[in-house]
């Protein structure tokens, strides 16, 4: 049996302009970097609060590694579950206001495992169309009946929860969402799926260090609790800078996650002295309050800049910026004039996005500055958008 189809394929995904290439990041992650051997401005990581190169998070990584040293060595259920482990857990608990959290491996891992670990084919999920592909993939793996609701669309839920007779219902959105910027509407969907029964779940991957209370996320930015938003998942890689992810929740919640999440129990347990990294990170997000502010003094002048420059900007009060272009090969053409100009900014294309509404993902960082973002606004302004 010979490959010539799959090339036949490639080829085809290539002359759509829908071919994926990895770059190859030489340097650390930070606003500028070296791409491929080049020195350039990036405006595309998730490291919204810049700690994924912070001396602080970096000494932690290597003392962890110095006390339990790099591996896990084990799954967290055999003799993987260090006490790195459990005390981030400890932490992540405190600082989700819940009674448990649960670490995982990665979010991909976590969302699988959460969705997973509760329900199976007697069951309902309903999922906001654009949430992140790791959740679509969990409700869909879960053998759930699945439905997706139209985007932040509280009446369309509730026509939809008003037809199941599932034994568990369970709502689930991105609290940030990762491609569009804007916020789940956590006060029209919690009350909406709690007049059904339903649990509501947020993956908050986005949300987490950005916005809320101490960068305590979206459900505490809308002043919602624990009652509103039973299951929450948040990631590490992102303004966290480290790696990993977790879910927090109550303690029957967390219980039945380490008995049935298959994505927790038949993996190694991520190695401790992230977790030790992150422990220092947790720190920075609560205390470093001025990165937030430095953020959202970057998202404000970003915004108003392209709004003089007349661009197609989302409706997104976060670090996720992202410019709507439309067709995926006017993304590529557009991202490969401001890499010219020293500029690296991702263009998201279908199936990561509907087709027809490819984009720029612009994603600012506390480590920007201002002379920065003005860099890429006058970029913007000569590759014509
Ligand atoms: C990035 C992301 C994930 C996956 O997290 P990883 O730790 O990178 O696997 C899950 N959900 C959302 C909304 C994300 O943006």
């Amino acid at each position: 049996m010979s490959f010539d189809q799959l090339g036949a394929e490639l080829q085809a995904r290539r002359d759509q302009s829908l071919y994926r290439q990895r770059r190859i990041l030489q340097s650390p992650q930070a606003p500028e970097v070296i791409v491929d051997g080049k020195p350039c401005l990036a405006f595309c990581s998730n490291d919204y609060l810049g700690l994924a190169n912070h001396p602080d998070v970096i000494q932690a990584l290597k003392q962890g590694a110095d006390r339990y040293g790099v591996g896990g060595g084990a799954s967290h259920l055999v003799n993987g579950h260090s006490q790195a482990h459990n005390a981030l857990e400890e932490e992540l608990a405190e600082f989700t206001g819940r009674p448990r959290a649960l670490l995982f491996s990665t979010g991909y891992m976590a969302n699988i495992g959460a969705i997973n670990g509760l329900l199976n084919k007697q069951d309902a999920v309903f999922q906001d169309r654009v949430n992140h592909a790791s959740l679509l993939d969990a409700g869909l793996l879960s053998g759930a009946r699945f439905q997706r609701f139209l985007h932040n669309d509280a009446d369309n839920l509730n026509t939809r929860l008003e037809r199941t007779e599932a034994r568990r219902k369970l709502v689930v959105c991105d609290g940030v969402f990762s491609m569009d910027g804007d916020l789940a509407d956590l006060p029209a969907i919690s009350p909406t799926a709690a007049r059904h029964n339903a649990w509501v779940m947020v993956d908050d991957a986005h949300g987490f260090g950005c916005i809320g209370q101490g960068g305590r996320g979206t459900v505490d930015h809308f002043g919602l609790g624990a009652d509103d938003v039973q299951i929450l998942v948040g990631t590490l890689g992102k303004a966290f800078g480290t790696s990993g992810a977790f879910v927090a929740g109550s303690e029957e919640l967390i219980e039945t996650l380490i008995q049935y999440a298959r994505t927790y129990i038949y993996t190694t347990s991520m190695s401790p002295a992230i977790a030790e990294a992150t422990r220092a990170s947790l720190k920075l997000v609560q205390a470093e309050e001025w990165r937030r502010d430095k953020l959202q003094q970057l998202i404000n002048r970003f915004r108003s800049g392209c709004d003089q420059l007349g661009l197609n900007l989302m409706d997104s009060p976060t670090p996720i910026q992202p410019i709507l272009v439309g067709e995926a090969e006017k993304a590529m053409q557009i991202s490969a004039a401001l890499e010219a100009k020293g500029i690296f900014i991702g263009a998201i294309r279908p199936p990561t996005v509907p087709q027809g509404a490819a984009r720029l993902r612009v994603t600012l960082s506390a480590d920007h500055s201002e002379a920065q973002v003005d860099q890429l606004l006058a970029a913007l302004e000569e590759v014509a958008l």
